[in-house]
C-alpha cells in the first residue's frame, strides 16, 4: 500500500463521517419543529375538548414543548369524570364560560354566573 492510498482512505474516513453528521443534524432541525407543531396541535385539540384555555395550552406548548406537554398531561381534567356526571343527573352548560353545571345550581361554580334566575 503506497502513502497516497492510505491518504486517500483516511480522507474518505473522515469524509463519511462529516457527511453523516451533516446529514443526521439536518435531519434534526428538520424533525424537531414539525414534532414541536404536531405537539402544539394536539394540545390544542385536547385543550379545547376538556373546555380548558386552548390557546394559553397552545401558546405553552409552543414555548416550552415537551415540557409544556408533560404539564399538560399531568393538569388537564379527565374526560371520563364528565362523562358520568352526565348520566347521573341533568345538567346544562354555562352560557358565559361553557362549564357543565348540574341543572338545579343557581350558579356556574367556575366562573360564578347566574343560572337559572328565580323569577
Ligand atoms: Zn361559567
Amino acid at each position: 500500500m503506497t502513502k497516497t492510498r492510505i491518504v486517500l482512505i483516511a480522507l474518505l474516513f473522515f469524509l463519511g463521517i462529516a457527511f453523516t453528521v451533516a446529514t443526521g443534524g439536518l435531519a434534526l432541525l428538520l424533525i424537531l419543529p414539525v414534532v414541536g407543531i404536531l405537539l402544539c396541535i394536539w394540545v390544542y385539540k385536547d385543550a379545547k375538548a376538556r373546555g380548558e384555555e386552548a390557546v394559553l395550552w397552545l401558546i405553552v406548548v409552543l414555548i416550552t414543548n415537551v415540557v409544556g406537554l408533560i404539564i399538560w398531561l399531568v393538569v388537564r381534567p379527565e374526560k371520563e369524570i364528565r362523562r358520568k356526571k352526565e348520566s347521573d343527573e341533568e345538567t346544562e352548560f354555562c352560557p358565559n364560560c361553557g362549564f357543565e353545571v348540574a341543572l338545579e345550581s343557581n350558579f356556574c361554580p367556575k366562573c360564578g354566573e347566574k343560572l337559572n334566575p328565580p323569577d
